[in-house]
This record gives C-alpha cells, structure tokens and sequence, in this order.
C-alpha cells in the first residue's frame, strides 16, 4: 500500500509514495556505506566549498521548499521561509566547521602525542514531523562535515521536503550515495536502521517513547546515539518582570507551530502576587493570536498534523478553560489556542500535549518556582522572566534543563548548543559541539626515540 501524504489544511492528499521496507533500507545503507571510503577522502576546503554550495542551493529554492513544508506541514508560511532559511544557516555554518574541528596534541615524554577526530562512517538520522526539513538539517550539517555520509528518515507524514533534499544535494555536487533519503514507516525503516550493522550511529529527533526503543535498539551493535526528545517547559514569571512584555510573547512560545514544538513554553509558571494581571494580559495576548489559512500572510497559527493528533491534543483538556481561541470552520484538523489552570501534578502540567494547550500554573516564591520548573520528567528548555540579574542566573543554574532563556523566549540559534536534560535526551545539537557527536576522537602517540 501507498504512503498517502496529506495537507493538514485542506485534508487533501498531495503526494502517493512508495513506502520504504527492510530490504529498501538494506539497500540505502548499502549505498551510504559505499560512497563513504571516498566522501572521507574528500580533501576538508572541497568538503567545505560543497556544503557551502548546497547552503546556497538551499537558498536559491527557498520559497519552493517553503511552500511545499507549508503545504505537507500545515504550517504558517512565514514559518517554514524562517525554517528554511535556517537550514541554509546550518550548511553554512557546517561548511566553515570542516577546517575547524581540531585535535590536539598532548605533552607526553618520549614522543608526541596527538588526537584526531575521526568520522563515524554511515549515519542514520531519525526525525519527526514538527520541523521536518530544520531538524534534519541540524543532523545532516555536522554528520556530513565530519565526513560520514547518511541514511536519512523522515516521519511518514511529512517527507516531502526531505525528498526535495535529496535531489538539492546531488545538484550541489554532493556525491552520489552521501546523502541517501529513506521514505517509510519508523516501525519498519527507523527499526532498521537501529539494529542495523552498518549503521555506525543513530540520530534521533522523536518522542520519548521512541527514543528509549532506539537507546534499547541500538544496544546490540553499541551504536552511538544522540536523542533529541520529548518536553514541557516551564516559562517562569516573576513579580519583578516586565509583565506586559513576558505576557505578549507568552502566546507564541507555546501556540507557535501550534504547539507542536518541543521546546513549547507549554507550563506558564506565574507569581502568585501578581496572578491576576498578569492573566489578564496573557489572554488578551492569547485572543489576538491569528489563527487560519497557513499560505495567508498573516497567519500565525495552522492546523495540527493530523486528525489521530487532534484526539491526542483534546484529551488532555477536560475542564474549565481559562480561554479558548477560535478556529476556521471547514476542512482541516483545527485546535483553538487553549489556556488552561493547573497544579504541577496535574497531567496537563506532566505530559507533553504537543498542541495549543498552556497549563497555568501559581507558584509563591523563588524557591517554589525552582521546584515547579523541576517538577518534571523532561528537561529540554524553558524562560525566565524577571529584572533581577542576580535571580536569572541563580535560577537559570538551578532550572535542570539543556537550554534556557532570561527576558525571551527563543533558544534555538545555530551557533550555540541545542539538547535536553533528563528525559528530553542527551547529546547536543548545532553548534560545535554537534561535530563531537558526529566524530570520535582517535590518540596516536608517535616515538621520537632515535
Ligand atoms: P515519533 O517518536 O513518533 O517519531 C519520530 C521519528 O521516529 C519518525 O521519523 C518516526 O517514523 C520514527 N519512528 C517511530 N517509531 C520508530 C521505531 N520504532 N523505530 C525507529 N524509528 C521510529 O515522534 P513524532 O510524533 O514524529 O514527533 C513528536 C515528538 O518529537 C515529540 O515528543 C517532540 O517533543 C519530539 N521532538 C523533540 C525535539 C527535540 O529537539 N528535543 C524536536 C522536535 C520534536
């Protein structure tokens, strides 16, 4: 049976694929491997002068996969003209990164001692559907720049501008059998690939669920593994706080991408002295959020992927509201901004709801607002909102996540690291630190006895 791909807008099927199995992922990572003893030798200034052409490929087709992330995403198309034009951010990062992974050489006596980072071989890269093009640009920039070559799957539900990669990549001049895309089912393909010999590493963006599988997966053949997981982070305001600032950029750190954002500020912890109007604020911001048509200019808000999700996302309110947005009437699978009163134990404020749906929580003091904030299995990002520098770092040191942001609402940059504490995963993306997971480093000592 066909992979039917579907616009979550219009609940129209856009694409038919053919649906990867074992032996079609067998042969891709045959093919990775194959191109691999010759992508290593590629000299580091032609490895860098590639990526860089393929970040400018990007860019010259930036409207083209824009819109079709749009139409297989449902999301805003200013949106996905950002996304995509991190993506080319990525490889022109990466490009520069080639020729500055360095080793190190060591004193030791009787010769010299030095290190060297050496690629893994055929990377296999797991993402989800959320930001299918980004994430996997945040895999496929230091695994290629540290020379392996790459088995990539993208979620069954949004493939299409993985696919439209893969042929970018070859324009670019990138050899054949670098970068290879694997259309299929995480269950078939993504269960491949984990157990799969010649897969050196795995990885992996996804929920947390799948993620143990592919730590317990990858066990056999003592594959390295870099997990990028679940979360549900705490956006912390104190009394102190510019309230009319932290209230209006409240809304878009967790209705952003329609919730379905893993670093979504999706628990508001708010101080008790100043509950009231602060809530006041935030649902007024939270009504002007424009929720509609993703191709129309000034949409800030579509659909969630998929009627499956829907049921998902709406399970998780029960209850009285705080505040409901609207949504457009007809086709597509439409869930209101939502904001919803909770107790840090409430499931609400425990699950990922991957959607819409803000738990707003009252805390009393410092102290309590630390303990909310780690009140959680995830640990991936979250905000802090006061004018007391003393008391952002002090709580910025003490909040257990991998990320994290005083006075803003935006940690994802392409220069510094990306990742999760707890159960939200380990390993780190982007920056340099994404080329040490990509690399392992070899010791040679060399005698200089005579
Ligand atoms: P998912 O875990 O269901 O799927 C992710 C990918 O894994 C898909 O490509 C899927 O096909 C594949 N997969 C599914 N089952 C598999 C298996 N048994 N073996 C191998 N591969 C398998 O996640 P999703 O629903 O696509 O995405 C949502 C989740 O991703 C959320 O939990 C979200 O928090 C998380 N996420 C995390 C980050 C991060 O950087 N930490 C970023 C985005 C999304």
């Amino acid at each position: 049976m066909k992979l039917d791909v579907v616009n979550p807008a219009t609940e129209k099927s856009i694409a038919q694929l053919e649906r990867a199995g074992v032996e079609e992922t067998d042969r891709a990572v045959a093919r990775a491997k194959a191109a691999y003893p010759a992508w290593r030798a590629v000299k580091p200034a032609d490895r860098t002068r590639l990526l860089r052409k393929l970040a400018g490929v990007i860019e010259e087709h930036g409207e083209e996969l824009a819109r079709l992330e749009t139409s297989n995403v449902g999301k805003p198309l200013g949106d996905s003209r950002w996304e995509v034009g991190m993506v080319a951010d990525v490889f022109h990062f990466y490009s520069g990164a080639v020729e500055k992974h360095y080793g190190e050489t060591i004193p030791v006596s009787g010769g010299v001692d030095m290190t060297f980072r050496e690629p893994l071989g055929v990377v296999g890269l797991i993402v989800p559907w959320n930001f299918p093009l980004m994430l996997a640009s945040w895999k496929l920039g230091p695994s290629l720049a540290c020379g392996n070559t790459v088995v990539l799957k993208p979620a069954e539900l949004t493939p299409l501008t993985a696919l439209r990669f893969g042929e970018l990549a070859l324009d670019a001049g990138l050899p054949e059998g670098v970068v290879n895309v694997l259309v299929g089912p995480g269950s078939v393909a993504g269960e491949r690939l984990i157990v799969h010999p010649d897969v050196a590493k795995i990885g992996f963006t996804g929920s947390t669920e799948v993620g143990r599988r592919v730590m317990a997966g990858a066990s056999a053949t003592i594959k390295r593994v870099t997990l990028e997981l679940g979360g549900k982070s705490a956006n912390v305001v104190f009394a102190d706080a510019d309230l009319e600032r932290a209230a209006a950029a409240a809304p878009s750190a967790v209705f952003g991408n329609a919730g379905q954002d893993c670093c979504a500020r999706s628990r508001i912890l708010v101080q008790r002295s100043v509950y009231d109007k602060f809530l006041a604020l935030l649902t007024a911001a939270a009504g002007r959020v424009k929720v509609g048509d993703p191709e129309a200019p000034d949409t800030e808000m579509g659909p969630l992927i998929s009627a499956g999700h829907r049921d998902k996302v709406a399970s998780f309110v029960d209850g009285k509201t705080l505040f409901r947005g609207t949504v457009p009437a007809g086709p597509g699978y439409w869930y209101p901004c939502t904001l919803v009163e909770a107790r840090p134990d409430d499931r609400i404020a425990q699950e990922e709801v991957f959607g819409p749906v803000a738990a707003v929580i009252p805390f009393e003091d410092e102290a309590d607002a630390v303990r909310i904030a780690n009140d959680s299995e995830f640990g991936l990002s979250g905000s802090i909102w006061t004018r007391d520098g003393a008391r952002a770092m002090r709580v910025a040191r003490a909040i257990d996540t991998g990320v994290l942001s005083v006075n803003s609402n935006s940690s994802v940059r392409v220069a510094t690291p990306f990742g999760g504490m707890k159960q939200s995963g380990f390993g780190r993306e982007l920056s340099m630190h994404a080329m040490d997971g990509y690399s392992e480093v070899k010791n040679v000592f060399m005698s200089t006895d005579g």
